[in-house]
């Protein structure tokens, strides 16, 4: 990939820049729970987005997007927004990097990328995190990575109309090989603890649906969390969030809020402890612990949040019949992908009676990425 974007950088450039790149990210668990100001647990993986990168003396960015095969020229005035969306994600970054003080000047560049696209791996957060950190070393902004991630999640507010939290960038701008990162979405403190799996392997399986029900029931569910939230907060005015309160003080409010926003709290309460054991779990290397909490969540999260559907259940009920370590729906819910954690030898047998089996039920093969913990951003 480094190669073909330097090859298409020289043509259409004459000599050749600085490469740059960032990464895709998975949440190994702290699901719902950003929201709630609780933990989420992400790392950067080993596909993303690669840059070449260089000024170009003008006041203009010339961009070639490889994997579309498409050029946008722009300048780097507020009404200059190109038509492409994936340019708008280069010419948002411009914008939130000159917004705070920053310089952006003019440059040309050729990107391409090998995370998929909509699959839940973040391959927008991987584009903004790229020229978000190329752009601030370049110009030497020295703006601080907190804030590069900020730049990239403001870029898909402003400029892609997509109302994200802070997770996505957070990992592909802070992301580190062999460790994940627990961010506390309340405080915004976090800590590295070591994720390197040996005889495990790390795959998404990709259900390949996405059910319509995903946001009017992401209102339904805040609001839910907001209610116990209240509820528990008459009582214990400590509680700010629903992640602020002990599982007895939920257990207290029972007969004052709907069973059904008790459930949605018993969750994300459960969740928050989860995250936390599971990093004492990787402190000690005991990544089967790690996979009974993945288990844990994905009941939680269809049971008690209501956000799976039959395609996710489906393989996580396949994991667990097959003794795979740790599964679970990653991301929203409603569709998209499991996350496993499934040993070596496992791994071959696994995959092909979940590509078989899911095939028989719902018509289409599901789609396998295998994952490893990488980098975030970085110079090359
Ligand atoms: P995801 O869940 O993968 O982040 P999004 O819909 O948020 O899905 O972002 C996908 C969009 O990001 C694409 O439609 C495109 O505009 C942009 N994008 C991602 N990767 C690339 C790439 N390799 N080349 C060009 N644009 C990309
Ligand atoms: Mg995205």
């Amino acid at each position: 990939m480094k190669q073909k974007i330097h090859a298409k950088f020289v043509e259409l450039f004459g000599e050749g820049g600085q490469q740059y790149a960032s990464a895709g990210r998975i949440n190994l668990i702290g699901e719902h729970t950003d929201y709630n100001g609780g933990y989420v647990f992400p790392g950067a993986i080993d596909c993303g987005i690669v840059a070449e990168i260089k000024p170009n003396g003008t006041s203009k960015v010339r961009a070639y997007s490889l994997d579309y095969g498409e050029a946008a020229e722009f300048g780097l005035e507020e009404a200059d927004k190109p038509a492409q969306a994936w340019a708008c994600y280069v010419f948002g970054v411009c914008r939130e990097t000159i917004k705070r003080g920053g310089k952006v000047a003019g440059f040309d560049t050729v990107f391409a990328g090998d995370v998929p696209l909509g699959a839940g791996l973040s391959s927008s957060a991987a584009l903004e995190s790229t020229f978000a950190f190329a752009i601030n070393e370049i110009n030497g902004n020295g703006i601080d990575k907190f804030e590069l991630a900020r730049i990239g999640q403001s870029t898909e507010h402003n400029y892609c109309g997509v109302m994200c939290g802070i997770m996505d960038q957070f990992a592909s701008i802070f992301g580190k090989q062999d460790s994940l990162i627990r961010l506390n979405c309340k405080t915004m403190e976090y800590k590295y603890f070591p994720f390197k799996p040996e005889g495990y392997r790390l795959v998404l399986i990709d259900s390949c649906v996405k059910h319509e029900l995903a946001s009017s029931a992401y209102n339904k569910r805040r609001a839910s969390c907001e209610n116990a939230a209240a509820a528990i907060a008459k009582r214990h005015p400590e509680v700010e969030f629903l992640s602020d309160a002990k599982r007895l003080w939920l257990d207290e409010v029972r007969e004052e809020i709907p069973e059904e926003d008790f459930l949605r709290a018993e969750y994300v309460i459960g969740e928050v402890q989860r995250v936390l054991d599971v990093c004492d779990a990787l402190e000690r290397g005991d990544y089967e612990t790690v996979g009974e909490m993945m288990y844990q969540t994905h009941f939680g999260l269809s049971r008690l949040y209501e956000v799976s559907c039959e395609e996710l259940d489906f393989l996580n009920k396949l994991a667990r019949k097959m003794e795979v370590t740790g599964s679970r729906v990653m991301g929203g819910g409603f569709g998209g992908c499991t996350i496993n954690l499934v040993k070596d030898e496992l791994y071959e047998p696994f995959i092909a009676a979940a590509k078989k089996q899911f095939a028989e039920k719902f018509g289409h093969e599901p789609k396998i990425y295998d994952v490893v913990i990488s980098d975030g951003a970085r110079k090359l």
